[in-house]
Formats: C-alpha cells, structure tokens, sequence
C-alpha cells in the first residue's frame, strides 16, 4: 500500500487491512468462548484470500454458500473443519466429500445426493442437518423436518452419513427486542429435541450469525457464523468495537478548471454555482461505487472532504476540489478506516441507500486487491503480499 502521495498507483485499490480483520476476528472469539465459524462467502464479503488470517486470529471453522467455494478455502490448505450450507441437488458432493467439507442439507432429496456421494468415494460424509426458523428462504420447513432426521438416522446406520451438526438462521436478530426472536430460538430448541428423538447425537448446534451473537438473542449453542462482523460491520448498530477493514482509493486521471454554470457528467444533473477545480477518478459502478450515491458522495484528498459531483459514470466520477487543483496520479481515498476523517463503507452505504454489506461485496475486479499488514489503527501501511 502506499502513503498518500508517496506513490501513485495507475489503478484503483482496495486495500484490505488484514491486522483488522484479525482484530474482529479475535474479538468474537473471545465473546464465541472460541466457537466461532469465521463466515467466508462471496470471496470472503470481497475481501479475498482471509482464511490463513480468521484461522490464526481464532475461527475454528469456516463456513461459506457453495461447494466450489469451499473447494477453493480447502485449495488454500487451511485446516479446519469448512462447512458449504447451500447447493443444489446435482452439487459436485464427490469432490467436496473427497475433499472433507461438511454439507448442509434441508431436504432428503440432498441428503440422498450427499449419501450417494459419499458411497461412490468410499467415505462417510458430513453433514449438518438445517432447519427453516421462519425465513421462509433456504431451510428445511418445518412439517419436512422430522422426515429428514429420521433418513439421516438411517443413512447414519449405513455408514454414508454422519450428523455432526445442526442448524438454524435468524430472521430479526438485529433487532433484539422483536418477538420473532423469541419464536425462532424456541423452534430451533424444538428441532434439536426431534433431531435426539430421531435418534441423531453428537452434533453441535448453531443457529446465531454476527447480530445475534453481539445482541445475544442466538446465544447458548456450539458454535457461532460470523460473517459481517469479521468485516467491521455490525447490522444491529449495538457495538463499537469493531473496526473497519477496506481502504479504497483511487489515482486522480486528469484535472480542469470549469467556469461557473459548467454542467457535469450526463443529464448535466449538476450544474457547478462558482469556477472550480474538478478532478477525474478511474472507476465508476462497474467498479462498486453504487449509482445511488451520485450527487451525495464525498471523498478524501489533502485531508479534506470533497463531493463526488454529477451522475457516476461506469468508469469514472468526477471530484469538485473547489481551490485546490490536484495533480493527476495524486491519491483520493474513497473509503477507509474513519479514523483520519476520511469517509467510510458505512458512509458510502447511507449515500446509496443500502447496506455496508453490499458496498464491501460489490467492489469490481478491475480495483485491485492489496494486503496489508499495518498494525489496526494506523492509517496507512506496507504491503506484506499484492493479489
Ligand atoms: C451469511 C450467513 C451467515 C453470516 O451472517 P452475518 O450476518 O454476515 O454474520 C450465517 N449463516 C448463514 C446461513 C448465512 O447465510
């Protein structure tokens, strides 16, 4: 990574600040009692490869959407127990059998596949058993459920099977006061207790993701799925102690001066009220940098905050830099720790309507990905690996 203006890079970047990810990371483990299944899907929430990091900060598991997903943490030779919860029927199971991923499954059409999968390799499968809580989403419903422990008992007999866990997810755990929690946790106690009496043991339960592990409405059970907290978000808004961990900046392309009533961008939604500087940045939505946000964003150069001015483009924005008139090649930090005054992912997610969780996973692959090892807290770093 490089210091503001001590080395301009040509392209975008997406600094991921590993020492960050560390820091929540070892913070659920505390608070987990080190249960804590580190949640890697869509590339880790588009922070790439973290998995050596979460292992060594304290996660115990891994667990991520699909089996190609999984194949690719277990590629990365990081060994702990990877569990993939959502694939359809026809799945590559051999392979993730072959290669020791715990599957998920909600219905017995998918147990059959795993079980079928695990006789062709010659090994017994893994296999958490999961159950809907009132999503209504992925999850076996509830009138399917005794069925499915029932043939899991049985495939546990054959050999094929074996039930190491069983799990839920919570519709409202960011808000702790909703009675729906309340409803969801005693279901999920209820599907244990049919799991038991279907005569299924030894497997740990798991039902709480980052909200409601922090609010600890999902409390009480084997292990935790931590996904968004890992990357400094926290959807109940009930914490402070986690810490940012993407930086995104970008190399200015070109400058101009405007007059005063100089239109910018396309549809001239913004009409500039003074002569001013604008300066020209390298990505646009197809980058990440959501469309919502056009005419409300800001950014960080020379240490103040500046507008993102006019509708983005798919390649570029442009910055109103008033006075200043930038260098090009010169450093603009989209986002980053909020520890410097620069804007943050939370900022940029108020800015488009939505929800830090899709400005982190929205992020292009022409914006490349950096690692860095600075220490959490510091503002700026060295890079330890590039990707
Ligand atoms: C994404 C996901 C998680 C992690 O949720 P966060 O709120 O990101 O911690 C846990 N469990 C399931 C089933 C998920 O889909």
């Amino acid at each position: 990574m490089h210091t503001p203006g001590s080395r301009s890079s040509s392209t975008a970047e997406l600094v991921v600040h590993d020492d960050a990810v560390r820091a929540n990371t070892a913070w659920f483990a505390d608070r987990t009692g080190g249960h804590l299944m580190a949640v890697l899907k869509a590339d880790a929430f588009g922070h790439g490869s973290v998995a050596r990091s979460v292992v060594a900060a304290g996660a115990t598991a891994i667990g991520v959407t699909s089996v190609t997903e999984a194949l690719a943490i277990r590629a990365d030779r990081v060994d702990v127990p990877v569990l993939s919860w959502l694939n359809p029927v026809d799945a590559d199971f051999d392979s993730a059998v072959t290669a020791d991923v715990d599957l998920a499954v909600s219905s017995t059409e998918l147990l059959d596949a795993v079980s079928r999968a695990a006789a062709r390799v010659g090994r017994t499968s893994r296999v958490h058993l999961h159950v809907d809580l009132g999503m209504s989403r992925d999850g076996a419903p509830h009138d399917t459920w005794a069925a499915l422990c029932t043939a899991a008992a049985l495939l546990e007999r054959h050999g094929t099977v074996r039930v190491v866990g069983v799990m839920g997810h919570m519709s409202c755990a960011d808000r702790p006061d909703d009675p729906q929690n309340a409803r969801e946790t005693l279901r999920f106690a209820n599907a244990v207790r049919t799991a038991r009496r279907r005569g299924l043991s030894g497997f740990v339960t798991h039902l709480a993701a980052t909200a409601a592990t922090i609010t600890g409405v999902g409390s009480g059970h084997g292990l935790h799925r931590i996904g968004a907290g890992l990357f400094g978000i926290d959807p109940s808004a009930t914490s402070d102690a986690l810490v940012p961990t993407l930086s995104l900046t970008a190399p200015v392309v070109s400058t101009r001066a405007v007059a005063a009533g100089a239109g910018i961008g396309y549809g001239h939604d913004h009409v500039v009220e003074r002569p001013t500087n604008l300066a020209l940045l390298p990505l646009g939505y197809a980058d990440g940098l959501p469309r919502a946000a056009s005419d409300r964003a800001e950014v960080q150069v020379r240490g103040r905050r500046r507008p993102v001015v006019g509708r983005f483009s798919m390649d570029m924005v442009v910055v109103d830099t008033g006075d200043d008139r930038l260098r090009p090649g010169e450093t603009v930090t989209l986002f980053g720790r909020g520890t410097a005054g620069e804007p943050t992912v939370a900022d940029w997610a108020r800015w488009a309507g939505t929800i830090e969780h899709e400005i982190v996973t929205g992020i292009g692959p022409r914006v490349r990905r950096v690692h860095s090892t600075a220490p959490a807290g510091a503002a700026t770093g060295t890079a330890a690996a590039r990707a």
